[in-house]
Order: structure tokens, then C-alpha cells, then sequence
């Protein structure tokens, strides 16, 4: 009951802010339905009464008139509502699908890693559309019950009034009824639970499979048989599912339709015979037996509602629970200004998320306002984490990280976020244009001084939009595929256009060479200026304009100081290292 009412709390709540007029409409439409089967209802019976008694033609010609006209005005506007309902259905879902979007954006990016998280929103995605037809789905199952109970109240009413034993029977009747309905969705709810985890494999598949990044491993390690081998493996299990599902309710259905031929066979007998004596009129027993089938009908519209609304209000609650997803940092509140600051990691250490391992342990370091540290080491010692913790992806799991002597989980989250602008190994650009890309605005601002001076003047001059050309053809078939350095040079301009005190530049050089590594690096060092830099490489090439250097061997600082002061250490990993590699670019 409780995921019932808090979905139609929050789903009605969210469409009737921003589409008042969908829920005016559906209630308008509930309201005509429920009237519609009253207008034979009464009209009938005086007809057949008029045809077995008076024959008064024209009064037959009235009832027949008001009969078709009243159905014909009523059918119009159920007719005009549910045109007008279908306008907004597409609009609602879409609505819904940028709320979660951009829920999605804001989470924290931990939960992004996060298989739970991730499995919550895929619930949350194929619970507001796929299974519960959304808000459109579940206000059509709300408002069809009201409507049925209304109808439902009509008929009693007539039972009452002429066949109070039929309407006994037609109460047991239906309770058993709802017994096997319940069964049966409580089926398929269960149902359900298992087919998220295989949908979500599916929409991998579905995804991998496009995505040219994919294209090339898939084609160049033959990864066609693995690929397909596990979609139907995921395809055998979601059918299996599927059948499970219709196989448990096949006899609850059975038995459901044997249950309705028995109380028709007797309300036919009961009626009957309430008119062969003359208790009723004819026209009576017409509206008895519509009024019997009526009730059926609405009882049985009520139970399929309300197993509907349970089901469908729970898949639609797993939307509920994203949209209340705990976040999984300490935010503060409070302000901090974009300026130099310093920054100190005290018996910093950290394990990934339901991971023991450490993969920062006890690290310690303290980097002056606008100073430049470079840190190196091996793949896996830890760069890239140190580098996640300063800029809040994952909080530490012991000690603290200090900026200008404050824990920086007592800051403002957003205005914290400002202050750092990373270009990572696995930077992203977007299938935007290379302006958004940039600058994420379209305005007129104009980036061309930044292009120009990140070495791009000549890609962005040879395009045929200039700056406004789409990146990669996702949206645009004119858009453009710059190659790996291009989009390098438009990921360090993104971060040089934030304009944030603190720069990052986390090997996102890997795959090229040490030299034209250490050109970027160096170029990169002189348009950062007085700004604080942290450059990460496992190439000490990129090192030696810095101030100093951090070497990160199994997750703590093994060495630091100057490239002067480390090249010295006998033995050290940095002297070694340095040796190891000077032969690239001795010359
Ligand atoms: P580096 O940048 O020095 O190459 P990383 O900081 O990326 O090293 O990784 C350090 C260790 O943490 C590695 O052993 C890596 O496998 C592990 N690691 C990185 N990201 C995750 C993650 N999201 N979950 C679990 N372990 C991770």
C-alpha cells in the first residue's frame, strides 16, 4: 500500500506541475465512461416495456432517439478526451526520462560504479516505461478504477433494489475472483525481479555492439562469437522467465474463467424466473441481466486495476527509490572562494567501494598554492585514485584531505567542484559541437584564442562550421571524427576554458609517445601559468618542469622532492626509472 500511494504521490505530483490539463482531461473521460453504460441501462428496459405493453410509437421513436443521441454525444467526447490524452502521453514519458537523466548526471559519481546503483537505474528506467506504461499506464489503471467503482455503486443499487440474492452470489464470486488475480501478480512482480538484471545485460550488448570504440576490438579479436554466445545465453534466460511466468498462471486463469461461466449460468436462471412469476417486468429483466453483467464486468475492471495498480505502482517505485537515491558523500555547506589554494593529504587511505585492498595507504603531502607536482609511477599504483580523492569522485576511507586547513567534505559540493578542472586518461569529448565541447555553451562566446592556443587553429580553421561543426556523426551527418591528438587538444582546451585554480592533467598523453607526451605536458605547463598543477605520468619525461615530484609505488609516496634531489637517491625507484627511460629521449 505504501509504494502504491507514495507513486501516485509523486508521479501525479511531478506530471500535474508541469501538465495540470492531462489530469482534467483523464477525469472528464473517467467521468463520461463510467455514465455511458447507464444511459441503456435506463433507456432499454423503457423500450422493451413500451414494445410488450403501450407499442406508443412515438414514444418509442423518443426512447430510441434519446437512446442513440446521448451515446453518440457521450462517445464524442470520450472520443475528443483520449485524442487529447494522447498528446500528452509521449510528452509525460519523455519528461520523465530527462528526470531521470538528469538524476543520473547529478548522482555521485561513485554510484556510477556502483553495480547497485546502476541496477536501481535500470529499474528505475524500465519501471516507468517498459512494465508500468508510466505515468500515462498507471493514471489510466487510477482513473478506470474510480470509474469502475462508480459503476459498480450504480449497479449494486439496481441488484439491490429488484435481485438481492444475485448480488450475494455475485460478491462471492468476485472475491474468490481476486484471489487468483492477486496470485497471479504477485507472478508476475517476481517475474519482474529477474528481468531487470537480463534487460540490463541486454541494453550492454545493445550498446557495445554500436559503439565504434567497441567496433574495432570486436572486429579485430573476433569477439562476434563471445558476443553472441552470451546474448543467447541472457536471451534463454529471459525467455525461460517469460514462460515461467505464463506457465504459473495458466491454472489461476482456468479456474477464473469456469468461476464466471457458473455465476452467469445462474443469474440467467435466477432472473428468469423472478420475471416468469411477474416480480419483475421484462424490460426489468433486461436491466437485471445488463446490470448482472455490468457488475461482473466492473468488478472484474476493479480487481485488474487494482492488480495492475500494485504492479505496475511497483515497478514504478523502483523510480521512487532513485529519485531518493543516498548519496554517497558528506556535502557541506560551506563557501569556497576560486583562488591558489593549498592542498594537504594527512594519513590519507583508501579502498574502493565493497573492496578491501588498499590503494592509497597513508599517504601524506603538502602542495603550496600555484605549485606544480608531478606524480609518477607505475600503472595501478594509484595516480589516478590520489587524483579521484582531491577531486571528491570517492571520499577517503581514513584520514583527511585539507584545503587551506579545511576537510573539504565540509565544503559546498558545487562550488568545490569548480575549483578543479581534470583532463583524465579516459576524458570523454561529447557529440556535440567542438564550441560545446569546449566552452558546454552554444552562446556567442568566442573560443577561437583558446583554440588557437592549444594548437588547434588549422583543425577548427579547416572545418566547414568552424567551431559550431558537431563532433563525431551521432546527430549530425556532417559532423567531424577528429583523431586521438585532436581530441586531446580539445579536452585540454575544455579544462583550460574553466578557468579553475586547479589543473590536472591525468595521462590523458597515454597513448602517445614520450616525446610528443612531454611537448603536450610542456606546452600545457606554460598555458597553465600561476595556477596549481598536478600532472600525472608514468614518463618522467613530463616531470622535469614541475616543482616537484611525488612517486607513488602500492599506494603511498615513496619518494618526493625535486627531479635534482630524486635523481640522486642510490637505488631510489625514481633514479632507476629515470635511467630506464632516459634512452627514449636522450636525444
Ligand atoms: P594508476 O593511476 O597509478 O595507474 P589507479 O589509481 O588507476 O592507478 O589504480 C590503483 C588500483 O586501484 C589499481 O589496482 C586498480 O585496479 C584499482 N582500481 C581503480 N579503479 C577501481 C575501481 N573503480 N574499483 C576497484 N578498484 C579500482
Amino acid at each position: 500500500m505504501h509504494k502504491i500511494t507514495s507513486v501516485i504521490k509523486v508521479l501525479f505530483r511531478q506530471t500535474a506541475k508541469k501538465y495540470p490539463v492531462f489530469f482534467v482531461l483523464k477525469t472528464v473521460r473517467m467521468l463520461v465512461v463510467a455514465a455511458m453504460p447507464f444511459i441503456s441501462l435506463f433507456i432499454s428496459p423503457l423500450i422493451v416495456d413500451e414494445i410488450v405493453g403501450d407499442r406508443d410509437v412515438n414514444r418509442l421513436i423518443t426512447l430510441a432517439a434519446l437512446l442513440i443521441g446521448l451515446e453518440v454525444i457521450f462517445q464524442l467526447l470520450n472520443d475528443l478526451c483520449t485524442n487529447y490524452v494522447n498528446r500528452y502521453s509521449t510528452r509525460i514519458e519523455r519528461y520523465f526520462d530527462i528526470l531521470i537523466g538528469r538524476h543520473v548526471m547529478e548522482l555521485d559519481f561513485q554510484l556510477t560504479e556502483d553495480k547497485e546503483a546502476l541496477e536501481q537505474i535500470e529499474k528505475a528506467r524500465t519501471g516507468m516505461s517498459w512494465y508500468s506504461g508510466g505515468v500515462d499506464g498507471i493514471s489510466d489503471q487510477f482513473f478506470q478504477f474510480v470509474g469502475n467503482v462508480i459503476k459498480a455503486a450504480g449497479f449494486i443499487t439496481i441488484l439491490a433494489m429488484y435481485a438481492p440474492i444475485l448480488l450475494v452470489v455475485m460478491v462471492v464470486y468476485s472475491c474468490v475472483n481476486a484471489l487468483f488475480m492477486y496470485k497471479c501478480n504477485k507472478v508476475g512482480i517476481e517475474a519482474f525481479a529477474k528481468l531487470s538484471k537480463v534487460n540490463r545485460l541486454f541494453s550492454y550488448f545493445g550498446w557495445a555492439i554500436v559503439e565504434p570504440r567497441y567496433g574495432k576490438d570486436i572486429r579485430l579479436y573476433d569477439a562476434v562469437g563471445m558476443m553472441l554466445d552470451s546474448w543467447k545465453e541472457n536471451t534463454r534466460k529471459s525467455n525461460s522467465h517469460w514462460k515461467w511466468q505464463g506457465d504459473t498462471n495458466f491454472p489461476f486463469m482456468l479456474a477464473s474463467e469456469y468461476l464466471s461461466l457458473g455465476r452467469s449460468i445462474f443469474a440467467y436462471f435466477y432472473v428468469a424466473l423472478l420475471a416468469i412469476r411477474k416480480i419483475i417486468s421484462v424490460g426489468t429483466f433486461a436491466q437485471l441481466i445488463a446490470a448482472e453483467s455490468g457488475l461482473d464486468y466492473a468488478i472484474g475492471g476493479i480487481v485488474q486495476n487494482v492488480t495492475e495498480l500494485i504492479k505496475r505502482c511497483n515497478y514504478a517505485y523502483e523510480y521512487v527509490v532513485f529519485m531518493d537515491y543516498p548519496g554517497a558523500l558528506t556535502k557541506g555547506t560551506r563557501p569556497i572562494e576560486k583562488k591558489q589554494h593549498e592542498i594537504e593529504f594527512r594519513h590519507v587511505s583508501f579502498a574502493y567501494p565493497k573492496t578491501e585492498r588498499k590503494v592509497l595507504d597513508d599517504v601524506n603531502i603538502k602542495i603550496a598554492p600555484g605549485e606544480h607536482l608531478s606524480i609518477v609511477g607505475l600503472n595501478g599504483a594509484g595516480k589516478t585514485t590520489f587524483i579521484k580523492l582531491l577531486c571528491r569522485l570517492y571520499d577517503p576511507t581514513e584520514g583527511e584531505i585539507l584545503v587551506d586547513g579545511v576537510d573539504i567534505r565540509e565544503y559546498d559540493y558545487d562550488q568545490y567542484m569548480e575549483q578543479f578542472a581534470p583532463v583524465f586518461q579516459d576524458f570523454k569529448l561529447f557529440a556535440f559541437s567542438v564550441k560545446e565541447n569546449i566552452a558546454f555553451t552554444d552562446d556567442t562566446a568566442d573560443i577561437t584564442a583558446l583554440t588557437d592556443r592549444v594548437g588547434l587553429h588549422d583543425f577548427v580553421t579547416g572545418l566547414d562550421k568552424g567551431a559550431d561543426t558537431n563532433i563525431f556523426k551521432f546527430f549530425d551527418e556532417e559532423g567531424v571524427e577528429p583523431s586521438g591528438g585532436e581530441q586531446q587538444k580539445i579536452a585540454i582546451a575544455r579544462a583550460l576554458c574553466k578557468d579553475a585554480p586547479v589543473v590536472i592533467l591525468d595521462e590523458p598523453t597515454a597513448a602517445l609517445d614520450p616525446i610528443a607526451e612531454y611537448e603536450i605536458y610542456k606546452q600545457f605547463n606554460s598555458l597553465v601559468g600561476g595556477k596549481s598543477a598536478f600532472y600525472i605520468s608514468h614518463r618522467l619525461s613530463s616531470c622535469q618542469f614541475c616543482d616537484r615530484i611525488a612517486v607513488f609505488s602500492d599506494g603511498h609516496i615513496a619518494e618526493y622532492g625535486t627531479h635534482a634531489e630524486l635523481e640522486k637517491i642510490e637505488g631510489g625507484i625514481y633514479a632507476e626509472m629515470f635511467e630506464a627511460q632516459a634512452k627514449y629521449y636522450k636525444d
